[in-house]
């Protein structure tokens, strides 16, 4: 798409029974970058049944307009497709932001093909800069395998429009704020496809993401009978389990545990990791981490570049004293 933008940011924001973080994150992100932009309004898309109920936090949040459809359900991502690209052709804006949710990213690929536009995924950072005196959304990523932070402009087809990973920003505190909810309807006609039920994932595999505590196990756990240890360490600190990607194909823990770059982004107060090298791939999902402790018999390991206190040891010898001490 390249006819000249509003002067505005959107946010795509996602629901079921209760907003997204994401979402919540990125419409505080999304006021950053209107301020930077002489003072853009924001506003949010929401879709699905119940939704007209939570345009209010959007609000509170800091978007001045929330266009709701609740005739679409979020699990339709042609549906949610067709109606975002009606109402960025018709209202222009500037710069569009998702959540790199499963649904989100189908939606922004759909949309972005639709549009002529381009997509940035999985960034970490987003800030508004001035080149050739125009001002362009500049999208950080890690790119080259993670090796490398690559920053990303969209000069010539608008919207500008980025991908973001859950926990990478933290959702803006709330005040009460006057805004204007606006229901649309659904752009296409009925989908392809008939969704029968949605099913939501037990806790324990969402909640990493919010763990105060994340004990990381990584190859250097050596096998299965090693990564119980990791398992023991996080239940005697009260901490969620995750893993490295080594970890997760070796079939020791769950996909939906592993931290990274095609993982998941966490932000514990306290991130343990043991036997995890500290490859780029795997800093990138730990880089909000508050302390972080790691061990490795490798004095050379990368992590310990990262890491706040570092123990140099075989895990096989430090893990069990280390789990003893700490129950006692
Ligand atoms: C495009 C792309 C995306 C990727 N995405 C991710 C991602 O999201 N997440 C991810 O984790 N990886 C990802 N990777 C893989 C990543 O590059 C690394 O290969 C991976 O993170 C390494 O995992 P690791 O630290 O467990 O293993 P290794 O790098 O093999 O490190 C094992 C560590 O254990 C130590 N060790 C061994 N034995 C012992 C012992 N007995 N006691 C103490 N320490 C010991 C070693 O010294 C070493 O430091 C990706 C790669 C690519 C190319």
């Amino acid at each position: 798409m390249n006819m000249p933008a509003k002067n505005s940011v959107w946010v795509w924001a996602e629901q079921y029974q209760k907003l997204n973080a994401v979402s919540l994150a990125l419409v505080g992100k999304a006021v950053e970058l209107g301020q930077q932009l002489g003072g853009a309004e924001v506003s949010a898309v929401l879709a699905g049944a119940g939704a007209a109920g939570l345009a209010k936090e959007l609000i509170d949040c800091g978007a001045s307009k929330v266009f709701v459809a609740e005739d679409v359900s979020m699990f339709d991502t042609e549906g949610c497709a067709s109606l975002m690209t009606g109402l960025v052709r018709t209202h222009r804006p500037e710069i569009v932001l998702w959540g790199a949710t499963s649904l989100g990213r189908e939606t922004a690929a759909r949309v972005a093909a639709r549009l002529g536009t381009g997509l940035t995924a999985h960034c970490i950072d987003l800030h508004i800069a001035k080149i050739d005196g125009q001002d362009h959304l500049v999208m950080s990523v890690a790119g080259w395998g993670g090796n490398l932070l690559l920053k990303i402009v969209c000069p010539e087809r608008k919207p500008q429009m980025a991908t973001v990973k859950p926990g990478i920003f933290q959702p803006p505190p709330r005040q009460p704020r006057h805004g204007e909810v606006i229901p649309v309807e659904a752009a296409s006609g009925p989908a392809r496809y008939e969704i029968l039920a949605a099913t939501e994932e037990p806790e324990e595999a969402t909640s990493l993401e919010r763990a105060a505590v994340v004990v990381a196990g990584g190859w250097g756990l050596n096998d299965l009978a090693g990564f119980a240890l990791v398992e023991e360490l996080a239940k005697v600190m009260n901490g969620s389990v995750a893993g490295t990607r080594p970890a997760v194909d070796a079939g020791w823990i769950p996909a939906n545990r592993m931290v990274g770059q095609s993982g998941k982004t966490v932000a514990p107060r306290f991130l343990v990791t043991l036997g995890v090298s500290g490859a780029p791939q795997f800093a990138t999902g730990a880089l909000n981490a508050g302390f972080i402790l790691a061990i490795d018999k490798n004095p050379a390991a990368p992590i310990f570049e990262m890491a706040d206190l570092g123990i140099v040891g075989d895990l096989r010898e430090v893990l069990p004293r280390l789990i003893e001490e700490l129950r006692k």
